[in-house]
Order: C-alpha cells, then structure tokens, then sequence
C-alpha cells in the first residue's frame, strides 16, 4: 500500500454498536487490495452524540459533500430527543434517490442456492417521507393517527429509469415494477402509471413485468429466480429487501448503495446490533460487499472482483463462517482468512 495509490477522497464514518468492528475489518481488506479511497473519518449516530449533541454533524455533511462518496457503518438513531432519523436526513440532504440493494447466493447448501436480484428502492418519498399526526377522538389525545406520504412523477421516473439503465449495464433481462396500484391507486398507482411509460422506452431491450406487492412477498419465496431486477416504492423496497437478504443467508450477507446526484452512500443493511457489540462476533461481510459495490461504483471491478472472489472461496470451503452464518469464527478470524484467499 502506498499513500500516493490513495487517489480518491472519501468520507469514513465507523458508526455506532457493531460498526468500528465491521469498519476496520473492512478496511483491512480494502488495504490488502491497495484500495484507492483516501479516506477522511467522521463521526455520526451516537459518536456524533457524545462528541458535539449532533447525530449528524455540520462536518460530517461538509466531508460528504466534498468527497460525493462515503463508506458508512451501521448508526443508531437515538430515540427521543427529538433527533431525527440521520440515514433519511442523509438521504434528503444528497437527493440520495436510489437505494440499490443486491441479493445474491454466496453461502452454498441453503434452500435458496444461485440467487441473484437486485431490489432498487426509491428512497426519498412514500410513507418515508410522510407528514404524520394525531387527532384526538373524545378523551384519547390519541385517538386517531394520519400519515399523509407523497410521490412525485419525477422520481417515479428517475428511480425507475435508473433500474432499467442498470438492466441494460448489466445485461439483466427483466425488470419488475412492483406496487399496490389496486389499493393505494394514486401513492402507488403513479408510480406503476410512470413505471410503465419508462418500460416502453425499453421495449426490445429489457422485459418488463409488473406484480402487486403481497402477491410479490410470496412469489419472492416459492420462485425467487423468477426476478431479475425489481424496482419498487421505499417502504416495499426496504421491506422486500429484508426478505431477499433472507433468502441467502440473513443481514450479515446484505449490503446497500444510496445513489443520488451530489453524492453516493455505500452501508450495510443492517443496524447496529447492540446485542452483540463489542464482542467481535459481527459479521463484517455486508459491509465489506457494500465496499466492493463502491469500488464498482469508481470503476475498480479488478479489485472488486478479487474480493468477490475470495469472499466466495472462504465461505464456501464453511471452515471459516461467523456465528449468524452458522459457524464460530470471529470478526477478526474471517478478517486474516478473507486477506489469505485475496
Ligand atoms: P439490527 O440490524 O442492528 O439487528 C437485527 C439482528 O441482526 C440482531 O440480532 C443482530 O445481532 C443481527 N445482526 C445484524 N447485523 C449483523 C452482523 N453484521 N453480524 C451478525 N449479526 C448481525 O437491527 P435493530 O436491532 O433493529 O437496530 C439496531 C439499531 O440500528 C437501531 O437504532 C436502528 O435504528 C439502527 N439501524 C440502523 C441502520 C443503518 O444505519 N443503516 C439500519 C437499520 C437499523
């Protein structure tokens, strides 16, 4: 490794519970494969908490916005304090408008073997973004709750649009839209009604098919080979996604991009997991496939493609797995077998 490989800035933020764990492992990885991201570490979550009362800091904001890249562990949102949530204002902040979430096969001998969908999540409106309230009914301040979300044409189209240039990038074959047009006919029913309109710009390219969202869930465990690449709303992408992660082996094998135009945000799926911070049993794998996403993302598939490789070759062999993929192997011990099969 040598400083002047480190060509690309990018902002590293560790995170909270498991995350400086599974943040090290990773960048001891990226290290062996002399990974060009110089990286400028912040804080955010809970560290940010302690160290300035901000979840997010102004600094932290200030990095991403001048590197346009950042690798992040997990954060947890503090709850009360009137804190809101730092992975929507992250979103909100860099128009972070495509939430892409691969599931592929990696653990052999599952129900689920070669698996490989991506699910892109629309990740700035719906429910996520809904002005909620109460109104109260007699006595019970309570009484009843009002969530009002939205969907704009516009990003009905750049999120659908988005999956399908991938589709055709990545020589996938279909696209699904994914929706629940028969019941909330205009959140949901936009989205299809613009869905479809990008399709037929595809036409010839890529298939197209449509599914409601239920029918969708169950369709995803009998016949999960049936998708190819589905592009949804962001409470059904962020709900099916857990569903797919799943399918291949749980929230330890599931990473995620956030995809904007100022900026792209590259984590795990999964939280924080304070049930077992700190004691080095974290599987670092999600966050280390979100990492080779962000190297495919500046055009480093060489090395993108070694970790891959190495990552298949560990976990196949079975010899070294972490506790929630069914073996004993800590943090550190997947860490030193991952850089021995790179
Ligand atoms: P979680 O994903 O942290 O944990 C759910 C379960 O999965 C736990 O049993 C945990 O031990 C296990 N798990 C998760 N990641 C694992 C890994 N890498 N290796 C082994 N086991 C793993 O969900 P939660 O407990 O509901 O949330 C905890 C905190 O994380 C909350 O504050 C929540 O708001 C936050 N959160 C943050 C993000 C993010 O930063 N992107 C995402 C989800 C939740």
């Amino acid at each position: 490794m040598t400083a002047d490989s480190k060509t690309i800035p990018a902002t590293l933020i560790a995170g909270d519970g498991i995350g400086p764990e599974i943040v090290e492992s990773v960048i001891e990885i990226l290290d062996a494969v002399d990974a060009p991201f110089a990286w400028d570490r912040q804080l955010a979550g809970m560290a940010g908490v302690d160290a300035v009362n901000d979840p997010l800091p102004k600094q932290t904001i200030e990095s991403i916005r001048r590197t346009g890249l950042a690798l992040k562990g997990p954060l947890t949102t503090p709850v009360g304090g009137g804190f809101k949530s730092i992975n929507v204002t992250l979103r909100q902040e860099f128009g972070l408008f495509a939430n892409v979430r691969p599931t592929k096969t990696i653990v052999p001998g599952g129900k689920f073997e070669d698996i490989d969908l991506v699910i892109f999540r629309e990740n700035l409106e719906g429910y996520y973004a809904a002005m909620e309230h109460y109104i109260p009914v007699g006595e019970d301040p309570k009484g009843i709750a009002l969530s009002s979300g939205f969907t704009s044409r516009a990003e009905c189209r750049r999120i659908v649009k988005y999956a399908f240039e991938y589709a055709v990038q990545n020589n996938r074959k279909t696209v699904t839209i994914v929706h629940k047009a028969n019941i909330l006919k205009l959140l949901t029913g936009l989205f299809l009604e613009e869905g479809r309109k990008v399709a037929e710009e595809y036409k010839g390219r890529v298939e197209f098919n449509e599914r409601i969202v239920d029918a969708c869930a169950m369709q995803l465990v009998i016949n999960p080979w049936q998708f190819d690449v589905i592009v949804t709303t962001n409470l059904f992408g962020d709900i099916l996604s857990d569903l797919t992660a799943g399918l291949v082996g749980g929230l330890g094998m599931a990473p995620g991009a956030n995809i904007g135009e100022k900026a792209a945000v590259f984590e795990a799926v999964h939280g924080s997991a304070p049930d077992i911070a700190g004691k080095g049993i974290a599987n670092p794998l999600a966050l280390l496939l979100a990492a080779v996403m962000m190297l495919r993302h500046v055009g480093r598939n060489d090395m993108a493609d070694r970790i891959d490789s190495a990552i298949a070759k560990v976990i196949t062999s079975g010899a070294v797995r972490t506790r929630d993929l069914g073996g004993t192997a800590s943090t550190k011990d997947l860490t030193a077998a991952l850089k021995q099969a790179l």
